[in-house]
């Protein structure tokens, strides 16, 4: 891409009512629009690392039995209040909206009940179990605040699988599996080493703790107490519950560190499935509840905590595995040599399937071009100058790193392809 054509600018400021530096950031970038608190539009950069990120839990959720279908935002009331999660009183953050006729309409804010409506018509006997189904979708809550940018939207992207086994021991499996899949996202996102799984209270239904996916920051709105070395962690819930005794968490071992949730596994127990009468048959001809687990990846909330831990002064600094180019081509100055170097070093990188991000710009001064570079926080910075060109070389810089090397082109597509 060029960044001559891309109608994208960054912009030197970010607006007075953005209080939160990942949007902020974001903003500068160009990566994010806002539209208005905790609703943004993601721009084409920003669409990629968004697209990235699905990328990898896609193939994470996929790998351990997941089949991805697309639900519906638009939800009926019948079954919500069947669950009775449909009045105000008892879920606080709906938006909902009504048909012309006067019926009412729930918006995308959780699927448990859809989808275990959905599965009625599937499962009836043990051979139809188990079963594992995710979608990544937005997501839509009436957030009470939204100051965070991407961290709490009030219109965010979820990846929200749901699982369906026979009996608890298959349903644990399950649980355990997808855990370790959690483990190999965040280890593939860069954050693995600051991503806790974290006992959290499994709410009313289930005497079972969750599990929160908490990555330390300091401007995470979590409190969580963390063992650094046997890497697991306690949240505020249950630091003080009895059954924690009966687990490998030592309390004099905890330290408390602020987090942001990244995702969380819950057992459902049969609690949907028993109320929406979904049943199945097992091999002696005994209706049998379906034990349940759902689990939650926030995945425009990660662009946002990824955005506030990989970035400096300067600007953000993308891990490779979701960054929205590899390479930021520097063009210095429109002399013939120049142009025809910089055009042949980015037609080359793009058939090696390198992302290149291209600046061509006539009208932006080197000094310009290096701060975009460096605010973009693409992994590579390729500058081809009248200077470089003197030496025959081009100039290779990692957006990490400090030192500037001058390399042969066969080199560059060596190393970077
Ligand atoms: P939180 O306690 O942060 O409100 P939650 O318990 O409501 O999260 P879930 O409903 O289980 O979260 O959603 C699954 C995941 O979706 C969360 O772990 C989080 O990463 C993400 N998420 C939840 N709410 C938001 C939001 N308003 N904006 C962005 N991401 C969110
Ligand atoms: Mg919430």
């Amino acid at each position: 891409m060029r960044v001559s054509e891309l109608f994208t600018k960054t912009r030197k400021d970010a607006p007075a009512d953005e209080p939160s530096k990942n949007a902020q950031l974001l903003i500068k970038a160009g990566f994010i629009h806002k539209e208005m608190a905790g609703v943004y539009v993601f721009m084409p950069l920003g669409l990629r690392v968004l697209d990235n990120i699905k990328q990898i839990v896609r193939e994470e959720m996929n790998a351990v039995g997941g089949q991805e279908v697309q639900m519906t935002v638009l939800q009926p009331k019948d079954i919500f209040e069947k669950t009775d999660r449909w009045d105000d009183k008892k879920v606080d953050n709906w938006f909902k909206t009504k048909l012309i006729n006067g019926s009412e309409l729930g918006m995308g804010l959780t699927h448990e009940e859809p989808m275990v409506d959905m599965l009625a018509d599937y499962v009836s006997s043990y051979k139809d179990l188990p079963i594992l189904v995710y979608q990544i979708q937005n997501k839509f809550r009436n957030e009470l605040r939204a100051q965070a940018g991407l961290l709490r939207g009030r219109e965010f992207v979820m990846k929200d699988m749901y699982s369906f086994a026979k009996t608890q021991a298959e349903h644990e499996e399950i649980y355990e599996k997808v855990a370790a899949a959690y483990h190999r996202v965040y280890d593939r996102l860069g954050i693995g080493d600051i991503t806790y799984r974290t006992y959290a209270d499994g709410g009313i239904f289930t005497p079972r703790f969750s599990d929160e996916f908490q990555m330390l920051s300091p401007i995470g709105e979590d409190t969580i107490y963390v063992d650094i070395d046997k890497k697991i962690a306690v949240n505020k819930e249950v630091i003080n519950d009895k059954r924690l005794e009966q687990t490998d968490v030592d309390k004099t071992k905890l330290q408390e560190e602020r987090a942001i949730e990244v995702g969380n596994i819950f057992p459902l127990e049969s609690k949907y499935t028993d109320t929406l009468g979904v049943y199945y048959i097992d091999e002696a001809g005994n209706r049998q509840s379906i034990i349940g687990g759902c689990y939650g990846i926030g995945v425009s909330r990660l662009v946002g905590a990824l955005a506030e831990h990989f970035s400096d002064e300067q600007g953000l600094v993308w891990p490779e595995a979701v960054a929205p180019a590899k390479v930021y081509l520097v063009r210095l100055g429109e002399d013939g040599e120049v142009v025809k170097v910089a055009d042949s070093l980015y037609e080359e990188l793009q058939k090696a399937g390198v992302e290149v991000l291209y600046d061509d710009r006539k009208e932006a001064s080197a000094g310009e071009k290096f701060a975009d570079a460096d605010l973009l926080g693409i992994p590579h910075r390729l500058v081809v100058s009248q200077k470089t060109l003197e030496k025959g070389k081009i100039e290779h810089k990692k957006r990490d790193k400090k030192d500037i090397s001058l390399l042969d082109k066969s080199d560059i597509l060596k190393t970077l392809a």
